[in-house]
């Protein structure tokens, strides 16, 4: 492997710069990397690689002339394979659009080719990134770069592998109960859900629209802030996206701490964590006291509801964003249908996996006329109560940490026939969807087994600029993001 490839985005950026390498040899470096490992890693749906060569001979045009390079240029970045780019398969790891290609880019994409970011292929993922491990993809599993019998944690599993393995620098992947944040964990990278409207999600296919955000995975804190920079933004064209203005995130990093008070959450630590998670966050506890910070305990009365409400929420909402697919306007269509009926129940029969057709039923349920008040009205009101507890708790801290997950990874097939006990790893990060607000994992540790644990730093709505200045204060004083998986 080309050496720079393990490099950060920001020492990449410098050496394209420095001109120790051109931006379409380190695009074609990365290509070289994703060949010789995805046989046994299977992070990638599909490759881009004319697109990425493209840019990257852009990048180069640019230096040669002399000229400023966008934030991140030439840098190969894996998009999620749910997020539209013109001309690829957009799968969402499912066969009922295994054979969709994009028309369009998604706002996020425009931005990433607008700075002239090589996108090197379409990360897999959990169908419609409904799940925990990557084990839901219709194609082909995911595998921990750290250890091949292990699952790199979902839904965005196949991003936070490619950026672990330094097939890709940088990947896109969104967040919707915590599918940024727990494969970062497992798979020991920089995984950051933003401020809910923070990122536009025009072109992301829906799973539950209310929660869903793109977010960055990085192998550091400094690469993650400057990639929130530059997919955030208002955009007209997703009503839900936020008309605030985009700051220098990276300008706030190496803000001094001291004297801040940091919260740390009662319902998420202790038992109920495994003995390398809970020395991870006894260790961030004592890492933000060498800071000078001060240490609040803090007691999340409702959080523990969190799951039940995601559970009846996320399962309404995808049942209904779910429903254009119906073999009639676009992916896969059954064979020889004999009438309309026909043709709606055998395409979504033939089309869906098991994980989203039990979604669609959970949520119809839910939805339906005589259950409506007691499970989806009860829920969006327990929702509004775990937000209040978050509000609350920040009149009295700057930041919340808390474990990113309870355990780290699993091995692959331990789950997957409990789809309850898989729900259940989603514990530590829901909360923050509910809530609407940012949440960042960072590499803390590694097990007895020498698996990453991760750190979750949680901050208020818009305080991306804050979260990043704490997440950065504990990676700079810790070695952790500096050990690369041995694959
Ligand atoms: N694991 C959760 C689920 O299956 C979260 C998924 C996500 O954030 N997209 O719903």
């Amino acid at each position: 492997m080309n050496e720079l490839l393990k490099k950060t985005a920001a020492e990449q950026s410098k050496a394209l710069k420095n001109k120790e390498i051109s931006a379409v040899e380190l695009t074609k470096a990365a290509f070289e990397r994703i060949n010789s490992l995805e046989d046994k890693l299977g992070a990638f749906n599909s490759l881009t690689q004319d697109t990425a060569l493209e840019t990257a001979k852009k990048v180069d045009e640019k230096i040669a002339k002399g000229e400023d390079l966008p934030l991140l240029a030439g840098i190969p970045l894996a998009l999620k394979d749910n997020m539209n780019l013109v001309g690829s398969k957009t799968t969402a790891s499912s066969k009922i659009l295994e054979n969709f290609v994009s028309p369009f880019n998604a706002t996020v994409t425009e931005k990433l080719l607008n700075n002239l970011v090589p996108i090197v292929g379409k990360a897999n993922l959990d169908e419609f990134a409904m799940g925990s491990s990557n084990e839901n993809s219709a194609f082909k599993k995911v595998h921990n770069p750290w250890d091949l019998k292990k699952v790199p944690g979902g839904s965005s599993g196949g991003s936070a592998a490619s950026v672990s393995s330094c097939e890709a620098t940088l990947a896109l992947g969104s967040d919707t109960g915590g599918s940024i944040r727990l494969p970062a964990s497992f798979c020991g990278v920089v995984g950051m859900k933003p401020t809910y409207g923070r990122v536009s999600r025009y072109g992301l296919i829906a799973f539950a629209s209310s929660l869903d955000q793109i977010g960055p995975f990085a192998r550091s804190v400094e690469d993650a802030a400057n990639l929130l920079e530059v997919i955030s933004g208002h955009d007209p064209k997703d009503s839900t996206s936020l008309d605030m203005p985009v700051e220098n995130y990276a300008d706030f990093l190496k803000n001094d701490i001291k004297g801040k008070k940091v919260g740390v959450i009662k319902e998420l630590t202790g038992d109920g964590n495994s003995p390398a998670v809970q020395k991870a966050i006894d260790n961030a506890i004592e890492t933000y006291k060498k800071l000078g910070c001060e240490i609040k305990e803090i007691s999340l009365k409702n959080l523990k509801y969190s799951i039940g409400i995601y559970y009846i929420l996320a399962t309404a909402e995808c049942s209904s964003n779910l429903a254009r697919f119906d073999g009639v306007r676009y992916g896969y269509r059954c064979k020889n249908p004999k009438n309309l009926m026909d043709l709606y129940t055998r395409t979504r029969a033939e089309g869906f996996g098991p994980e989203v057709k039990r979604r669609i039923m959970l949520g119809t349920y839910a939805l339906s006329a005589g259950y409506y008040d007691a499970y989806y009205k009860k829920a969006q009101q327990m929702r509004a109560l775990v937000t209040k507890d978050f509000t609350n708790a920040f009149e009295n801290v700057d930041i919340l940490i808390a474990p990113t997950c309870p355990n780290t990874a699993f091995e692959l097939g331990a789950k997957s026939s409990d789809p309850l006990s898989m729900y259940l790893t989603d514990i530590d990060t829901i909360g923050s969807n509910l809530a609407g607000i940012p949440a960042i994992n960072v590499p803390a540790g590694f097990d007895e087994s020498g698996m990453p644990v991760g750190l979750q730093i949680i901050a208020p709505q818009f305080m991306e600029s804050r979260l990043f200045n704490f997440a950065y204060q504990f990676e700079q004083a810790n070695d952790f993001h500096n050990k690369l998986a041995n694959i």
